[in-house]
């Protein structure tokens, strides 16, 4: 691991949750779902909101830098589409924002008096 290494905190996600049980343990048998995935410029690597990243994590238990391929994710897969579904779940939050109930109780209560 070096200091240019970048955080992917939502790849990190997506593979805890995503990830093929079968293959995601390190040669130690640490599975390695929901350890830290960190990134570094590469024209081979997957692409995310930051660029083409080449894409591993480093196991906490031996130090073996497991690039994701080895743990069966595509090496087509675009991880921008994280960024996009991200928005998705926001914007469904807003239209169950109960807004309309606050402008029915303002009319019955004019009524009222
Ligand atoms: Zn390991």
């Amino acid at each position: 691991m070096t200091s240019s290494d970048r955080s992917f905190p939502e790849i990190t996600e997506w593979v805890r949750t995503s990830c093929d049980p079968a293959q995601s343990r390190c040669h130690c048998g640490r599975d390695l779902r929901g350890d830290e995935v960190l990134g570094y410029l590469h024209d081979g690597g997957w692409m995310t909101n930051d660029g083409r990243m080449w894409l591993f994590i480093h196991c906490p238990a031996c130090g073996y830098e497991m690039a994701l391929w080895k743990m069966g994710v595509a090496r087509d897969r675009d991880f921008r589409t994280l960024h996009y579904s991200e928005e998705q779940r926001l914007c469904d939050l807003a239209w169950a924002a109960p807004d309309p109930g606050g402008v029915r109780v303002i009319t019955s209560r004019g009524r009222v008096s």
